[in-house]
């Protein structure tokens, strides 16, 4: 019996901290699809080179190099009890085909992290990731100990090319297009929560808890 938590939201909502933060409470491992992408970019993959342009335009990747990515990690063995899923369905044939991964008797629960337009692009840049482990920081509520440099590993941080403003403004175009319609399918096998996510880490992860055990 696997646990499977799908984080859903806008981009700069939090997934990827509020995630990281479920992780270590559940002891399942947290699958970035980003950071999956962005270490194949950094290795310059096969994948990677084919995925480079379409994320630094703020555009989805082609289904199919992001599902051999995304299987490939599901399939090792520390994921074996469950994992919370971050950037993955983003459209509807990625719904398909994560229909395709279910097994009988997993249990799966959907989460909506949900915040207006202001609050994300507040968030978004103010963000630093560390080059080295992909820690995400921000500026004001949650800075490292010593400027720019990673409290985790002590590599650089550094802002994400794609969190420049006209790029930031074509992924809420393609999260309300392409991701926002596929809530419905989750909604109606009654696996989705929507949680109010523009509060302070701690309040959110109260509010999760509530609803996802
Ligand atoms: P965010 O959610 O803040 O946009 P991510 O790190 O999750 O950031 O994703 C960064 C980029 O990686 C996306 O803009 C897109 O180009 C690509 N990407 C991530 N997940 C997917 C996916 N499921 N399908 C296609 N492309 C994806
Ligand atoms: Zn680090």
């Amino acid at each position: 019996m696997r646990k499977i938590i799908i984080a859903f939201g806008p981009p700069g909502i939090g997934k990827g901290t509020v995630g990281s933060a479920l992780s270590k409470e559940m002891k399942l491992p947290l699958i970035s699809v980003g950071d999956l992408l962005r270490d194949a970019v950094k290795n310059q993959s096969g994948i990677g080179k084919k995925a480079e342009n379409y994320m630094k335009k703020g555009e989805l990747v082609p289904d199919s190099l992001v599902f051999e990515l995304l299987n490939e990690r599901i399939s090792q063995k520390d994921a074996s009890a469950g994992f919370i899923l971050d950037g993955f369905p983003r459209n509807q044939q990625q719904v398909i085909m994560l229909e395709k991964v279910f097994i009988d008797g997993d249990i799966c629960f959907a989460m909506n992290l949900e915040g207006s337009d202001k609050v994300i692009i507040e968030r978004l840049s103010n963000r630093r990731i560390c080059e080295k482990c992909g820690a995400i920081y921000h500026l004001v509520n949650i800075p490292p100990e010593k400027e720019g440099i990673c409290d985790k590993c002590g590599g650089k941080l550094i802002q994400r090319v794609d969190d420049s403003p006209q790029i930031i403004a074509k992924r809420l175009d393609v999260f309300k297009n392409d991701t926002k319609p596929i809530l419905d399918f989750y909604k109606k096998k009654g696996w989705l929560y929507s949680i109010f996510a523009e509060d302070k880490l701690s309040e959110t992860l109260k509010l999760i808890h509530k609803v996802i055990h």
